[in-house]
Parts: structure tokens; sequence; C-alpha cells
């Protein structure tokens, strides 16, 4: 039998309708959500995340703002930036979108973000109480896989779960949030050995790797959930492309999160609804 999909288009029209009535309920309160993006001006992807990220953002009435930065921003001026970013109560939610100019420390970008403000959840602060198992903002692309697991009532309690990547931003937060979950968690990595072989033991597999169709039908463990980060470009292709073989894994797996349509949406999703989440803690 198909899988049957996690789609992520669906649950971000949900969960954008609950952060539009958030944000009339905070307005009435006297508190206008504001999100501020600090992103690089040359970088297209980027640039393109952000639009998206602003037109959802402006589409549920929040205030939404980007800062550029060029070849020309010298380190002092990101840092200052931020600082003001900090001390401005009227900015409830800060992201750093990955990458900026290579001349750019970025680590120490993120390093200056209060934690408070750190809606993507990528910070070092936000990390470690994710890995302490205290409170805070929760990386937004596995956050935003998360819910699409709890929304269909997917319990991963005792499950095997292998995620293949260690990113900071999604690999190992999304093993960390399986493991919050008591799912038993297994991370695989460009040095893994017999990746195919492990994955086959996967009753969740998350695929977080960035290379397009690499995982194939007959790695996926049959009824094993399969939710795939990847977002691939390739020629001649009309649309982006997972990680995931999705056809072939389809074939074998019980749900599957298809790309695009799947992760993606509820990354944006996820990160409007942690600035949300910062708007109203403003108000506790
Ligand atoms: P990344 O920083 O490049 O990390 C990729 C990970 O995959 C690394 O840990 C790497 O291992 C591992 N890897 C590479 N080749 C491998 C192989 N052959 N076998 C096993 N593991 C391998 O990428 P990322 O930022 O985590 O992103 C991963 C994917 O998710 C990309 O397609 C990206 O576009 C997508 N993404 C999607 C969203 C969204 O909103 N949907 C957000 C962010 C990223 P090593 O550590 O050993 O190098």
């Amino acid at each position: 039998m198909r899988a049957q999909i996690l789609d992520g288009k669906a649950l971000s029209t949900q969960v954008r309708e609950q952060i539009k009535s958030r944000t009339e309920a905070l307005i009435t309160r006297g508190v206008h959500p504001r999100i501020e993006v600090v992103v690089a001006a040359q970088d297209p992807a980027s640039l393109a995340y952000v639009r998206m990220k602003r037109k959802w953002a402006e589409a549920a009435g929040m205030i939404s703002g980007s800062w550029e930065v060029t070849a020309e921003t010298r380190q002092a001026e990101l840092m200052d930036h931020i600082q003001e970013l900090n001390e401005d109560s009227s900015v409830h939610g800060v992201l750093i979108q990955h990458p900026l100019p290579k001349h750019l420390d970025e680590d120490a970008a993120l390093l200056a973000l209060g934690a408070e403000k750190d809606v993507d959840g990528i910070t070092p602060q936000s990390l470690g109480r994710l890995t302490a198992g205290l409170p805070g903002f929760r990386c937004a692309t596995p956050l935003g896989m998360m819910c699409l697991i709890d929304h269909h009532q997917i319990d991963v309690t005792g499950k095997h779960a292998v995620v293949i990547g260690r990113s900071v931003i999604l690999g190992k937060p999304a093993a960390l949030m399986l493991l919050e979950k008591n799912a038993t968690v297994t991370i695989a990595h460009s040095r893994t050995q017999n990746l195919a072989d492990l994955c086959r033991t996967a009753d969740v597999l998350v695929a977080a790797v960035g290379r397009p169709e690499m995982v194939r039908g007959n790695w996926i463990k049959p009824g094993a959930v399969v939710l795939d980060a990847g977002y691939n470009k390739v020629e001649g292709r009309t649309h982006d492309v997972g990680d995931c073989h999705y056809d072939e894994c389809a074939e074998v797996a019980s749900w599957i999160t298809p790309v695009p349509g799947g992760v993606g949406p509820m990354t944006v999703a996820s990160l409007l609804s942690n600035c949300i989440d910062a708007a109203e803690a403003t108000l506790a």
C-alpha cells in the first residue's frame, strides 16, 4: 500500500490561520508581533527564502523587516545591529539567515543574539537548552517535522529513528527532538558505514543530507515513517527534489513528506509560530 502523505502545505495553512488570530489578539493588547531578518544581499537563494517568510509574516498581520549585509559590511556593524535588535523591545524575533558572506563571523553573530529572540532556534543558547531539556525556542525545520508527526498522532516512543545528517540546524536538533519523544536515535553522516543497511532498520527515517534522491526505496523498512528535509535544485527538473526518491520510498513507507509541500512550508510556519510565542511572552 502506498504511503500516506504528511502534508506540510495543508498543516502550515492551518498553523498560519492560528498565527493570524494570535497576531490579532496581540495587537488588541498593544503588541504588534515583529520579526527582523539579517540576510546576505548577494545570495539569491537566501533572498528568495526571506521573501517567502516576509510574505507569510505580513499575510498574518505581523511586521517583517530585513537588514541586508554585503561584501562591505564590517563585523563591528553586524554586531552593533544584533545588539540594537536585542535591545529593541518592539522586535520579538530575529532570524540570521545562513549563510552570511564568508568574511563575516556568523557564529559570533549567533552567540550575540538573545535567546528570547532566537525564533529560528539555532543559536548555541537555544541548542544548549534543547540538549538540556529546558524550555526555549526549537529549531524551525526539525520543529516543523515534529509538528507533522504530532498532528498525525504518530507515536515514535521506543521506535528506532535514523537521522541522516548532523548539521547544527537540522540533523542534530532533529535527533535530539526525536530523543525527547523517546525514540531510540542513531545519527548517520558522510562517514557512516553501510548506510543503506542502517536505514533499513529505521522505523523513522529523517533525511537531512542535501543530495538529491540519495535514499532509495530499497533503503526503507516496510511501514517506516519518512521525513525528508532535502531541498535540492536539479537541472531539468521543474521543482526542488528531496533527499529521498519520493516515488520509490512512498511504495514502502507508511507515511512520507513530499518535496515540495512537506517539511519546507512547516519550517516557515514554525519560525513564525515561535515569533508569536516570543511576542506573547512579553505579556506574561
Ligand atoms: P549540511 O549542513 O550540508 O549537512 C549535510 C549533512 O549530510 C552532513 O552532516 C553530512 O555529513 C551529511 N552527508 C553528506 N553526504 C552524505 C552521504 N553521502 N551519506 C551520509 N551523510 C551525508 O546540510 P543541511 O543544512 O543540514 O541541509 C540538509 C538538506 O536539508 C539540504 O537539502 C537543505 O537544502 C535542506 N534544508 C531544508 C530546509 C527546509 O526548510 N526544508 C531547511 C534547511 C535545510 P558530514 O557531517 O559528515 O559532512
